[in-house]
């Protein structure tokens, strides 16, 4: 049978689990956006996956361009990874006592992230950014924050105000049990303009600058030339924190995350995703001053029983030095994501489609009707239904897409060998979406 008729036969075992889980869990998962609800239909569960390919709880094989939302940059249960993690778990799960791999992994993220000198390991990229916020209003003893439209920095309540993908999914612009005074505290602004900016500044009381360097959360949108310099130059006049998100593009777009690529410099700086190699931990850093406030060589509270977690740790640095050893490995990124973008370009002319694909190395969206998407204002304007004809009708052909019209996707080590593959069956599904 084919990855469509089980995507549709309602006898197929992930529907069968998919009917147990609604029952108790929300929406049946554990992140919204896993629902399927954008695009119809619902999620295959998965049985285990290796490579480029996972293979779902019906034995479908389908080549994943979601890797775990950006966490995975090599590919599933990568050797070195999985040989890491299996060490680390026989020496033991948790301790909540420092270990020497920590060290190890702390000092490797010091020397790859160009403006990190001391970093503090978390659970998770909503955990990262929350803290980094902390970490700003309590530099500058000041409370506001500038946020953009569409930018996504994970789910903690001052962040929740037109927060891109999973919330822009469902169509609900913020969330019930955020309370007012929470977000009040948040100013935003459009992604890509400077003006909105100084506008936001010229309130007064802002501690910090929030932003995802790129943008990958509303689908992926570069910054514009001047950007992120401008954000730059607009924090240090004003006595203002610029934190980068790189929860996402660390380690993905360059090495040395965004920061490198375009040479701007932020003054803390969130990691999560490939940072952990596929398992739960984030991070967040950046200068001395900075970072040294943090409990307890300062006042700003933050803790994690799990924080540092060996198995995690172990992943993470399985990863980070493979990205060591093969820094080949970005320019074969960026030649694969080029020659993707180029078919991808191609079809939507031959089939006369409007629309575009925004790349920025191994991150990619194709956006249905817009010719550029420079903010979330223009992202909002997709065909949404266009979009969900485009990801059914590359499942049905083996690929397996983000469920969601306003997420990037990911390419990994292990697409080397199917980058054909999944360029025809996007270029075809392109035609079919038509
Ligand atoms: C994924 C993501 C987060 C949230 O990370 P979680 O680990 O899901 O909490 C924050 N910021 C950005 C830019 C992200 O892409």
């Amino acid at each position: 049978m084919s990855a469509a008729q089980l995507l549709h036969d309602e006898r197929s075992e992930s529907k069968g689990w998919f009917r147990r889980a609604v029952e108790v869990m929300p929406g049946g998962v554990n992140s919204p956006v896993r629902a399927f609800k954008a695009v119809g239909g619902t999620p295959p569960f998965v049985a285990s996956a290796t490579g480029p390919y996972l293979t779902t709880v019906d034995g479908d094989d389908l080549i994943d361009l979601i890797a775990s939302w950006g966490a995975l940059i090599l590919g599933h249960a990568h050797p070195a990874v999985v040989t890491a993690v299996e060490e680390a778990a026989r020496r033991g799960t948790s301790f909540g006592l420092p270990t020497s791999q920590e060290v190890e992994l702390a000092e490797l993220i010091v020397s790859l992230v160009p403006s990190i000198e001391v970093v503090r390991m978390v659970n998770s990229g909503t955990e990262a950014t929350a803290s980094a916020v902390r970490v700003a209003r309590a530099a500058t003893a000041k409370s506001g924050i500038v946020k953009f439209a569409g930018c996504y920095h994970g789910h903690a309540d001052p962040f929740l105000v037109r927060a891109g993908s999973g919330v822009a999914t469902l169509g609900e612009p913020d969330s019930p049990g955020v309370p007012a005074a929470t977000v009040a505290d948040t100013r935003l602004a459009r992604f890509n303009d400077l003006e909105s900016v100084e506008r936001a500044f010229a309130g007064g009381d802002i501690a910090a600058v929030i932003v995802e360097p790129v943008a990958g959360n509303m689908g992926v949108v570069p910054p514009a030339s001047g950007f992120l310099n401008g954000l730059r130059e607009l924090c240090d006049r004003w006595g203002a924190i610029l934190i980068f998100d790189e929860v996402m593009t660390g380690f993905r777009v360059a090495r040395g995350g965004a920061q490198e690529r375009y040479g701007v410099t932020p003054d803390l700086t969130c990691l999560g995703k490939v940072v952990a190699g596929g398992t739960p931990a984030a991070a967040y850093g950046g200068s001395e001053d900075l970072m040294r406030r943090v409990a307890p060589d300062g006042p700003v509270y933050q803790a994690g029983t799990l924080a540092g977690n060996p198995l995690a740790v172990a992943a993470g640095l399985a990863c980070l030095r493979h990205l060591v050893e093969h820094p080949e490995l970005y320019d074969e990124l960026e030649a694969l994501g080029a020659r993707l973008e180029s078919r991808v370009s191609a079809a939507l002319e031959e089939h006369g489609v409007a629309g575009c694909v925004q790349r920025v190395g191994a991150m990619f969206t194709v956006f249905f009707g817009p010719d550029l998407v420079r903010s979330w204002d223009e992202a909002a304007t997709v065909d949404r239904d266009r979009f969900a004809r485009f990801f059914h009708a590359a499942y049905r052909r083996g690929v397996l897409l983000a469920p969601s019209p306003f997420e990037s996707l990911f390419l990994m080590e292990a697409h080397t060998a199917v980058i054909d593959e999944v360029a025809e069956t996007l270029a075809a599904a392109v035609g079919e979406a038509r």
